[in-house]
């Protein structure tokens, strides 16, 4: 019997895109409100990126606490995440709102090229966000966008800057990184549990390929991640109406891997984190 899958939501992304899908939620209120339909459909894990009045990628903490607190208020024990992600901000901002002790924040433990910038995360910047994540006690979820990230995250939980067991996604079809191979996750899948024992995983697959990596990441056992920061299509001719749209067609797809939809009491054991306060 295969454990629950846990089904994270990537409610809205950094890259100014509303214009590609009107249905991404950008005003707190929005956040709130997508993020709880996402959680009635089976979501019990957000990932959250906020946006400022004009509507560009923001560290402000003040917004990303108003979206913690709306989240906290109307999904009782749903795990909140905060991107620490690089586009549009200054590595000094990237982990200004740590203090808000989320559940989990993201945490790339290497550079790589997107597709038209480069994702800088140098040493000296991996370690001092690990080091602040522990001194909150903030649960990082590890960025896998390229292999070597993989090795440099056992590296860090040797040195005691992540807590094993780790939580790792790996990420798939961002042009210039790794593409969207099934024999690649199934080989990083591997390799964590080579030298990661008891790690746990999820995978995102973005744009057109959010949903071919969903079916790998069930079939092999790790949780699922979705949501309209990876993927504004429905299919090839639609857009998604929502981010709950999304989450329950990977609730429908766990099923058919007879995989149970984790509930949050569920999710928060499974990836070690304290009982909802
Ligand atoms: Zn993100």
């Amino acid at each position: 019997m295969q454990d629950p899958c846990v089904i994270s939501v990537a409610i809205t992304g950094s890259i100014p895109r509303k214009k590609d899908n009107p249905a991404i939620p950008i005003s707190v209120a929005e956040q709130i409100e997508s993020t709880h339909a996402s959680y009635e459909a089976g979501a019990t894990l957000v990932h959250v990126h906020v946006r400022d009045d004009q509507e560009n990628s923001s560290s402000d903490p003040e917004r990303f606490a108003a979206v913690q607190e709306g989240i906290r208020k109307h999904c009782p024990g749903m795990i909140v995440q905060f991107s620490t992600g690089g586009r549009g901000r200054e590595p000094e901002q990237r982990g200004a709102m740590l203090y808000l002790r989320p559940d989990m924040a993201s945490l790339a433990t290497g550079s790589v090229n997107f597709p038209t910038t480069v994702y800088e995360n140098p040493p000296g910047f991996v370690r001092a966000l690990a080091a602040t994540m522990r001194d909150f006690d903030i649960k990082p979820e590890i960025e896998i966008f390229d292999l070597a990230m993989l090795y440099n995250t056992a590296e860090l939980v040797r040195e005691g800057l992540i807590a094993a067991p780790a939580h790792v996604q790996f990420v798939f079809g961002i042009k210039n990184a790794l593409p969207a191979r099934r024999e690649i996750l199934a080989f990083q899948v591997d390799q964590l549990q080579k030298i990661l024992p008891g790690a746990t995983w999820t995978a995102a697959g973005i744009g057109r390929h959010q949903l071919e990596v969903n079916h790998w990441t069930l079939e092999l056992g790790g949780h699922c991640r979705t949501g309209l920061e990876d993927n504004v299509r429905w299919d090839k001719g639609t857009l998604a109406a929502s981010n709950a749209q999304l989450v329950r067609r990977v609730a429908n797809l766990c099923e058919q891997y007879g995989r149970a939809v984790a509930t949050p009491a569920q999710a928060r054991q499974l990836l070690g984190l304290p009982p909802a306060a």
